[in-house]
């Protein structure tokens, strides 16, 4: 996986090293997906200042650009983009306003990926309060309402690989097949359960059946 470093100069900030980190925090910029990553960047370097007075950079610790490029921010340094959970939190965030758009599904993959990795050198697993989005923690609609955290933690499993997943089984299926399978579960085709698993030959003949497709 590639951490692009696209020469962003930050402050003197503290240190947040991997063992710190208690969890990945979620932002879109809640703005047109025109303002990028280097305007963000400019606007924090040279508008917005910390208490001393010096320009401490982009607070996000990473991002992902909307081509899902991955871009370093601060990486494993105190950011600035959750109040209250700056010196143990870090931040991903993206440029656009999901109240309005939808974020991509590149985009979602890279932020998951990268989420993973993060999470891979804090050593934490994926769940509820490892991976939040920023309205989980402070009064903000950020990542805004088209971004689903349930869908997003989906993704972050994936790049986990099988060791480090939660034990919980996932019985929510995917909000795109969600009235589906629950026609499909009321009517007797399938149980009910483990939605986003792969099904058997048998499994697949024993559904045919259920839905009278063998007794013609
Ligand atoms: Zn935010």
């Amino acid at each position: 996986m590639n951490i692009v470093d696209r020469g962003f100069k930050i402050g003197n900030v503290a240190a947040m090293t991997p063992s710190a980190v208690r969890g990945v925090i979620i932002h879109h910029f809640g703005a047109p997906f025109s303002y990028t990553i280097e305007n963000a960047q400019r606007d924090h370097s040279d508008v917005r200042r910390n208490s001393a007075g010096i320009s401490s950079g982009i607070g996000y610790n990473g991002l992902v650009d909307t081509d899902g490029t991955k871009v370093q921010g601060r990486m494993f340094r105190q950011g600035a983009h959750a109040r209250g959970y700056n010196g143990n939190h870090f931040g991903i965030a993206t440029p656009g306003n999901f109240n309005s758009a939808k974020p991509s599904d590149v985009v979602l993959e890279s932020m998951a990926e990268f989420t993973a990795w993060v999470l891979k050198q804090a050593n934490l697993p994926v769940n509820a309060t490892t991976v939040r989005g920023h309205r989980d923690v402070g009064s903000t609609d950020c990542p805004g309402r088209n971004f689903d955290m349930v869908d997003f933690r989906r993704r972050v499993q994936k790049y986990m690989g099988v060791t480090n997943v939660s034990a919980k089984p996932n019985n929510e299926p995917s909000a795109w097949a969600k009235a589906t399978w629950e026609k499909a579960t009321k009517a007797g085709i399938v149980d009910g359960n483990r939605p986003q698993e792969p099904v058997t030959r048998q499994e697949m003949a024993a559904m045919f059946d259920r839905a009278g497709l063998l007794d013609k």
